[in-house]
């Protein structure tokens, strides 16, 4: 299904978690292990002052291969909803895609149209919360990001943190990001004077 390009919805930054947010940790199976990059929580402020709804677009296959279930991914995002609004700042809506074609939880295990590269998450997301992909971003460390916010519809920045740096030099063909910054806080600055233009 094609995403509606006559939305009047409101602008909006879609954002990777691990890897763009916080670090990469490979699977993230206990919350000791949630480090934000010491500018995540001003550069999320930054977009709340803005008035852009910020949404989290992150892929958990995690779940499909059985190293942590569903109601670990929802404490780990209320986790980092307490660590943000200790800052003042605040992420509106969290999308997880729980697939992989080779998982081992036989209720995950498939493909999906919202594992990134796929854009369904973003799609839902712009549905659900009445955002115009169009006016929006999409932030992330590794192209399959920037292909999902492409494939919505939106602009795309890739970060350099996380696999960042290494997946610059990797670009696949026919991908190709509207910018290409050093971190969240970069990509905000660049995000808030292409929003005010
Ligand atoms: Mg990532
Ligand atoms: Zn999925």
């Amino acid at each position: 299904m094609k995403p509606p390009r006559h939305s009047s919805g409101q602008a909006a930054v879609f954002l990777d978690r691990d890897g763009t947010m916080i670090e990469d940790v490979g699977y993230l199976d206990s919350l000791t292990q949630i480090a934000f990059y010491p500018w995540t929580v001003d550069a999320i402020r930054m977009l709340n002052h803005a008035g852009l709804p910020v949404v989290v677009i992150t892929n958990q296959a995690g779940i499909a291969r059985g190293k942590f279930d569903e109601a670990f991914v929802g404490e780990t995002h209320r986790a980092l909803d307490v660590h943000l609004a200790a800052g003042g700042a605040r992420v509106d809506a969290y999308y997880y895609c729980p697939h992989h074609p080779e998982g081992i939880v036989p209720s995950y295990t498939r493909r999906c149209d919202c594992r990134k590269p796929g854009h369904a998450m973003i799609d839902r997301a712009a549905h659900d919360l009445g955002l115009d992909p169009a006016r929006s971003f999409m932030v992330g460390d590794k192209w399959l990001d920037v292909q999902a916010g492409r494939g919505a519809g939106t602009r795309t920045v890739l970060v350099r943190t996380g696999l960042g740096a290494t997946e610059e030099g990797q670009r696949p063909v026919g991908v190709t990001a509207d910018a290409v910054v050093d971190n969240l806080s970069a990509a905000v600055g660049w995000i808030l004077r292409k929003h005010k233009t």
